[in-house]
Formats: C-alpha cells, sequence, structure tokens
C-alpha cells in the first residue's frame, strides 16, 4: 500500500505559505508506517516545534493500473474520507530553504490521520465535496473539492505516468487554506459535509 499525497492544489493554501501555483501536481508520499493506526493515540512529534494541522479529502484507488488516461481516471477510485496530512513546519521550512527533500517534515510514523470510508457512487458528481476541520469545536479550515487547481481525475492521470497506482493505495488531494499550528491537548474533528469521519486528541 502506498500513500500519495498533492502539495498546492488549492490557490488560496499555496499563497498562504509563500508558494507559486504550480502547473502540474505536486505530488510526495508517505510510508505505511506514516498512517495512524485506527484507535491509536496521536503523539505530538518530538522532533518538532510547530506541527500544523492540514485537512485534506482522501481517496481510495479500487483497481491496478499506469498510464490511466484522464477520462477513464473515475474508475481507478471508489471511496472517499477525509483526513489530516500531519506537517512538521519548522522542519519543511527549514528543508524548504536548502532544497532538501520533505519527508522528515512530512512522512514520520503516524502523520497520516484518515477517517471511515465512504463509497463514492459511479453517478455521484466528483467534484463537489465539502468539508472541514474543527479544532476544539471551532472550525478552522473549509474546503470543497469543486476549488481544487487539479480534480481527483487530473491527479490520478499525473500520478499514473510515473508510479503504478494499486488496488488499497490512498491519495491525499491537498489542503484548502487555513492550515495552522496545533498543541498537546487540542481535539481535532474532520467532517465531509455534515459527518464527522474521525476525531483525535494531540497528546
Ligand atoms: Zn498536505
Amino acid at each position: 500500500m502506498k500513500i500519495f499525497c498533492v502539495g498546492r492544489n488549492y490557490i488560496d493554501h499555496a499563497k498562504e505559505l509563500g508558494n507559486d501555483i504550480p502547473e502540474e501536481p505536486v505530488i510526495f508520499m508517505k510510508p505505511k508506517n506514516a498512517l495512524l493506526p485506527t484507535y491509536s493515540p496521536f503523539y505530538y512529534p518530538e522532533f518538532s516545534n510547530e506541527l500544523h494541522y492540514e485537512v485534506e479529502l482522501v481517496l481510495r484507488v479500487c483497481k491496478n493500473g499506469r498510464y490511466i488516461p484522464k477520462k477513464q481516471a473515475h474508475n481507478y477510485y471508489n471511496a472517499i474520507t477525509v483526513g489530516i496530512d500531519f506537517t512538521a513546519r519548522d522542519i519543511q521550512n527549514e528543508l524548504k530553504k536548502k532544497g532538501l527533500p520533505w519527508e522528515k517534515a512530512k512522512a514520520w510514523d503516524n502523520s497520516a490521520v484518515m477517517g471511515s470510508w465512504i463509497e463514492m457512487s459511479n453517478k455521484q458528481a466528483k467534484d463537489n465535496y465539502i468539508f472541514s476541520l474543527k479544532n476544539n469545536a471551532q472550525i478552522v479550515q473549509q474546503g470543497n473539492s469543486a476549488d481544487m487547481i487539479f480534480s481527483f481525475d487530473d491527479i490520478v492521470a499525473h500520478i499514473s505516468n510515473y508510479f503504478s497506482l494499486n488496488i488499497g493505495d490512498i491519495i491525499f488531494t491537498g489542503t484548502p487554506a487555513g492550515v495552522g499550528e496545533c498543541v498537546v491537548g487540542d481535539v481535532l474533528e474532520g467532517f465531509l459535509a455534515d459527518k464527522k469521519m474521525f476525531e483525535i486528541e494531540i497528546k
């Protein structure tokens, strides 16, 4: 199982971190150990002093493929949820300054949190998912997949030009504006429309 992530997929978020709007999807990966097992506690990472949440729509791959044409891409995912791409922003800023890879900022153990899956029916519009994140009961991030620079199908097609997609792979599709810091004791809740998909406390 592989975890793909898309960076800078919402214009407002790219701007809030001072990044250019990308001309093609920015792709990075997290290893399998990055996935926080269900019901496991989430611990603040020891190596960071600036932990950020990034709430994202997450897709589940349901078919093996490579070089997938955009028109066929919708056949390759069939479930969606909301998750957090946890980021050690202080580490990431240092790495970015030096032009170094991001893994130490984004791919550490338990840095990927996910809710339960919801099946996507083929007839359902796949480009109008509303999602949000609450921190201590206050809404801190809100997004709509319609605002993505690269759609689900764009992302799937693009990834498959470089990597095989396999059944069970997971794709974090990018975070909207409003990323921010969280501290020990914060309670984060992710929503797909009005449905609560996960709740975690930072320990
Ligand atoms: Zn992200």
